[in-house]
């Protein structure tokens, strides 16, 4: 039977082109569609501008650094309709970044939305129908929001990037990893900022040290974090959005935002008709090598909801690419991803959790917090924390956690060691960088606990 492709794929995100461009490059005949802007999450709504508006919320607080160093600097206001357009542009530059990587490399694109017809057939939003030996879905995910009423009225991570003007007040909803790091945003750029999270301690999953550490830090920085409180219900009030909260508050704010959690965007794609299983949230139901249950149909990325992170997409994309067309079947490794979450302060870390971790064996924790050399001679009370989980029987570090300013810088290159199963003695035996704040992970002398 011949095909139109050899290879089609859904959705042009940070998994579906890699796959695409590298199949491509490698002299197979690809086409990609994508209904919105080229990127995907991370470029477009994601990681990027979110980065770039993290950096942008961290002058704020290098004035006063500035001033306590000796500089004469006063404080200006913060122009966000002229941040704005710069983001913007930004990410037009980037969006035709991807749109020359296809095109340099051959992938046939279509700028419409496509949905399963049957094993090898995709129709597209026009109603033409290609047909292709191989079909990969990356289709990745969107925010969702409560149902809950006037939930209408507020708004998620899509439209946070597109605001009109700066609130001068906002509530965030969620303790994840959007909504520490957009609290932290706001905040930065001057907006009065008050987040509601549901449950005892944000970022739920993380090592509780540095869960407890980065929320006193965001607390002290002027968030007004309430933990245990929800939203039950919001309506418009003049120009203002009111909101009752589970703890009987009941305030005005001019933004809501929900950072909830997300969803994969499997809805209305023809996957039941065409046999593909889907899990309870519409996630894309995938072996080891991201292969379906229908053998010419593989998914990447957020639309398998497995670690919805940019990198891992990549890298399934990749071994998509090696298993089907390359000959060299290739499971993705999801074990020990280092990662970053921006708060501020930032949060580095890999591997297991504590707690984690002494549910699976015996530990050592070997872990210290302090003042930042920086940032203590300017005056700011802001801790740091660098902390190592081991195993008491092997000696390996199993997790690292680090709270401090450029944690995520400091995490990717801990992971290598980490990953290469590292032990703490290997730690140990590593000199010192003097002066940083890095160097007190390989100067721990004690156990501070000991399961
Ligand atoms: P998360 O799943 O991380 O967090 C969702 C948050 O919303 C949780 O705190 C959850 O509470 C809460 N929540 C869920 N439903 C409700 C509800 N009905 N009412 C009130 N609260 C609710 O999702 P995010 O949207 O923050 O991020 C999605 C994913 O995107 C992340 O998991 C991550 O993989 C990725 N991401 C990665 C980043 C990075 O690498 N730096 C940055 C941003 C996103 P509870 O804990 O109680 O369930």
């Amino acid at each position: 039977m011949s095909f139109d492709y050899d290879l089609f794929v859904i959705g042009g995100g940070s998994g579906g082109v890699r796959a695409a461009r590298v199949a491509a490059a490698d002299g197979v005949k690809v086409a990609l569609a994508e209904e919105d802007r080229y990127g995907g999450t991370c470029v477009i709504r994601g990681c990027v501008p979110k980065k770039l508006m993290v950096f942008a919320s961290e002058y704020s607080g290098m004035v006063d650094d500035a001033r306590a160093y000796g500089w004469d600097f006063q404080a200006g206001d913060f122009d966000w309709s002229s941040f704005k357009t710069k983001l913007h542009a930004e990410l037009d530059r980037l969006e035709g970044v991807y749109r020359n990587i296809l095109a340099s490399n051959g992938v046939e694109t279509f700028d419409q939305r496509a949905r399963m017809v049957d094993a090898h057939t995709v129709e597209l939003a026009d109603g033409s129908k290609k047909t292709a030996k191989h079909i990969l879905l990356a289709m990745g995910g969107r925010p969702v929001m409560p149902d809950l009423p006037g939930a209408e009225l507020g708004i998620t991570s899509n439209e946070i990037f597109h605001l009109d003007k700066l609130p001068e007040d906002i509530l965030i909803i969620g303790g994840g990893y959007i909504a520490c790091e957009f609290a932290g945003i706001m905040h930065g750029l001057g907006v009065k900022t008050t987040q509601y999270y549901r449950g005892a301690q944000i970022l739920r999953g993380f090592d509780d040290e540095t869960r407890g550490l980065v929320c006193e830090e965001m607390c002290q920085r002027g968030i007004d974090v309430h933990l245990g409180t929800n939203i039950l219900e919001m309506c418009k009030e003049g120009d203002k959005i009111w909101v009752k909260a589970t703890n009987g508050d009941e305030r005005l704010f001019d933004q809501v935002m929900f950072a909830t959690g997300r969803r994969p965007n499997t809805d209305n794609m023809g996957l039941e008709d065409v046999g593909v299983a889907m899990g309870r949230k519409g996630e894309v139901t995938v072996d080891d090598y991201s292969q379906t249950g229908v053998p010419s149909i593989f998914a990447v990325g957020d639309v398998t909801d497995r670690v919805n992170l940019t990198p891992v997409a990549i890298r399934e994309g990749m071994a998509f690419v090696e298993t089907v067309f390359r000959g060299n079947p290739t499971k993705v490794d999801h074990e020990l991803i280092p990662t970053a979450i921006f708060t501020q302060p930032e949060i580095g870390t890999v591997g297991l959790g504590e707690e984690e971790a002494a549910e699976q064996e015996p530990i050592e924790v070997y872990a210290t917090s302090f003042k930042p050399m920086q940032q203590s001679f300017a005056g700011r009370a802001e801790r740091v924390l660098m902390k190592l989980v081991v195993s008491k029987a092997t000696r390996k570090v199993l997790g690292c956690h680090i709270v401090a300013p450029g944690a995520g810088e400091m995490i990717q290159l801990a992971g290598v060691a980490v990953k290469m199963g590292a032990t703490k003695e290997d730690f140990d035996r590593t000199v010192a960088v003097h002066p940083t704040m890095s160097e007190e992970i390989v100067t721990m002398k004690a156990p501070v606990r000991s399961t």
